[in-house]
């Protein structure tokens, strides 16, 4: 790793200020920020008593934080069950009988609707199938589903019987599955027949047979299968003495003898594995109380959650932000969530726009990927819907291009809205950065400021803070309660990916710069910090010079190593519909390149293409497209490549 400065070129200055009437109703104000904030920092003992007590602790903390670099217990001495606070603490209020979460099938558009008491109900009844199959305390759930209901009775079903769950997204393939089986050794696997995506068929029982029946899965001892689709349309094969009908598998009687399980507060509650965009993904483990606190909190104050809200996080439950703000957080508040088992643009682009009118959807939280794509397909698409329910936006996943940011802003957030553009990883457990809607104003591209007890700095290798707008190494300085606590069976690697690189803090692997009001801008990776023309520079700033471009959808930008130069910069670039891929166009964007962030910046080579490789969770693999620009074949991991055509496409199209 290189330890040369980063600099910063690009210089975004809008800024939108939040307007009256939301910040007249919202829950913290820019004074109540700052006041907060202070305090989470200075007396976080005083700040997470109070924020918590609305939670369910069976016995309160008798010590809010241990800390040996890098392991932390937070809340050690408190008991609880996450799925209380979750569930049970709204059973004896007026939330009984609300809608806990309203779900929209992809190929028929039928909607369920599932209650507290109802989603209580169905997690007691799985929890005891669970342990009467044998799953005890301790023992590793994978769970293999599409976005139906049951992925979250699923998953709280597990944290109930204080079982770690691990959830793989349902749109691996069978070894990505098998690898994160093996890997924390499950005992149990749970999975449903099929879903729908983009109008076919996802045959989820069949692949997870193509794990199982592979050595490395020999954990396993129970699969247990929901019925979603059922015989007609997706038959599957049970073997006997292993797979489980799920709806056979519960007894209607078994809330009688609740298998509710007090576990510790440093008792884990699941494994997530990374996206996989920098390498081989990582085993998160996150603990129960410390990671209850953090999703709390931040579902409340980040989305401003009401009573009345229609939250929709469009997230996959496979990733982080599933976990964090599909389940745990908003369920921990008492919030009614939307939930989408299919793809965006099925049976076309318009269809997320139509359910937002349609459910009358007021929060929606989603990421630059899609919104990227959504801008692809031109304005009249989304016009055509009524989208006035919608009072606040949210993005996460990877940096924002300001183009994308002020599309969403205006065509989707209808000039209203504000956006919480929300920084944080599978690793932080929960938001670690943003603007709070209604305390502070946004700028396109930026992440904001820290979130409650988050103590983040832009820092030199060895350390040492950099100044205003100087780039630099993202940390994050003190410990906070949703942090991981380790790498699943790899303490080492834990030690060495976060706290190595950078003395006595930890380090996200992201470059950022801080401006002079405080606000963090992420550049990029640091593994992809450029090096054009002897400046560093972040990947995000030339990729959002070029977004910033009419003609342009979407780009990644990549150093290939130049005899000459070092390093020469070679940009991917993908196309909004009505523009030429030409020489013509190269020279524009070149040009257009060397106006926004300066001469030394203009790509040495623009290659166009149809489609970037994506991870599965739709972020940006540069590590794929370096290989591509220097002409050699990838041997990093690309299990967690969403489509491995893409890759084949931009190598045959070699210059
Ligand atoms: P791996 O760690 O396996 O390489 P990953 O880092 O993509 O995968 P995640 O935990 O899903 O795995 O993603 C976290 C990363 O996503 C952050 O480190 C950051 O690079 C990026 N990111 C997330 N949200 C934002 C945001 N709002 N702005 C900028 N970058 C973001
Ligand atoms: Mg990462």
């Amino acid at each position: 790793m290189t330890t040369d400065p980063i600099t910063s070129h690009l210089k975004e200055t809008r800024r939108f200020e939040p307007s009256a009437e939301f910040a007249a109703q919202a829950r913290v104000s820019s004074e109540v920020y700052a006041k907060m904030y202070t305090e989470s920092v200075n007396d976080p003992e005083s700040f997470w008593r109070r924020e918590t007590s609305e939670l369910v602790f069976r016995t309160p903390w008798t010590k809010t934080l241990s800390w040996t670099l890098p392991h932390a217990k937070w809340f050690e001495g408190a008991t609880l069950n996450i799925t209380e606070s979750c569930l049970d603490r709204h059973l004896t209020t007026a939330r009984r009988n609300k809608a806990a979460i309203i779900w929209e099938g992809e190929l028929s558009g039928n909607t369920r609707t599932m209650t507290y008491a109802e989603l209580h109900r169905e997690v007691v009844l799985f929890a005891d199938a669970l342990k009467r199959h044998g799953v005890e305390k301790g023992d590793r759930v994978a769970i293999y589903m599409g976005m139906v209901p049951e992925v979250a009775v699923a998953m709280l079903a597990c944290a109930r019987i204080g079982a770690p769950h691990t959830v793989v997204f349902g749109g691996f393939a069978a070894d990505a599955l098998r690898d994160r089986i093996a890997d924390c050794a499950a005992k149990v696997v749970i999975t449903q027949d099929g879903g729908y995506r983009r109008g076919g068929v996802l045959r989820l029982k069949d692949v997870v047979d193509q794990a199982l029946n592979q050595p490395q899965s020999a954990s396993v001892q129970k699969c247990f299968v929901y019925r979603h689709l059922g015989e007609e349309v997706c038959p599957v094969a049970m073997k006997s003495g292993r797979d489980v009908w799920w709806h056979e598998s519960v007894d209607p009687t078994a809330t009688r003898r609740d298998p509710l399980t007090i576990v510790e507060s440093e008792h884990p509650l699941f494994i997530l594995y990374t996206s996989g965009s920098t390498g081989k993904p990582k085993g998160v483990l996150h603990t129960t109380a410390g990671y209850l606190a953090g999703v709390h909190v931040t579902s409340k104050y980040v989305f401003d959650l009401r009573e009345e809200d229609l939250y929709w996080c469009t997230a996959d439950v496979g990733w982080v932000t599933g976990h964090s703000y599909i389940v745990y957080g908003p369920l921990s508040n008492g919030a009614t969530c939307f939930m989408y088992e299919g793809a965006p643009n099925y049976p076309d682009w318009g269809r997320f726009w139509r359910m937002i009118e349609k459910h009358r959807i007021s929060i929606l939280y989603t990421a630059p990927t899609a919104i990227r794509a959504f801008m692809r397909q031109g304005d009249e698409i989304v016009q055509k819907s009524d989208l006035s329910s919608l009072r606040l936006l949210g993005t996460v996943g990877e940096p924002i291009n300001p183009e994308a940011w002020v599309w969403y802003h205006k065509l989707v957030g209808g000039g209203r809205c504000p956006i919480v553009d929300t920084w944080w990883q599978t690793e932080t457990g929960s938001i670690m950065m943003t603007t709070l809607p209604g305390a502070s104003a946004s700028k396109p591209g930026s992440t904001g400021l820290p979130m409650f007890g988050v103590v983040p700095d832009v820092v030199t290798k060895d350390g040492k803070s950099v100044g205003a707008n100087e780039g630099g190494f993202l940390v994050l300085r003190k410990p906070w309660p949703s942090m991981l606590r380790t790498v699943w069976g790899d303490d080492e690697r834990f030690r060495r990916t976060y706290f190595s690189d950078v003395p006595d803090c930890y380090f996200t692997g992201d470059g950022a710069r801080r401006d002079e009001d405080g606000y963090f801008w992420v550049v990029g990776r640091i593994d992809d910090v450029l090096n054009v023309a002897g400046h560093r520079i972040g990947t995000a700033e030339i990729e959002s010079a070029l977004v910033s471009h009419p003609a342009v959808a979407e780009a990644a930008a990549v150093g290939r190593p130049d005899d000459l130069k070092g390093q020469a910069l070679v940009v991917f670039v993908t196309l909004r519909p009505g523009h030429t891929a030409d020489s013509s166009l190269s020279a524009k964007l070149g040009d257009h390149v060397g106006k926004e962030i300066g001469k030394f910046a203009k790509p040495d080579a623009i290659r166009f293409t149809d489609g970037l490789p994506k991870t599965r969770s739709g972020k940006i693999m540069r590590r794929l497209l370096k290989d591509v620009a220097a002409g050699r074949e990838s041997t990093g991991d690309t299990s967690t490549l969403e489509d491995l055509n893409v890759l084949a496409k931009l190598r045959s199209n070699e210059e």
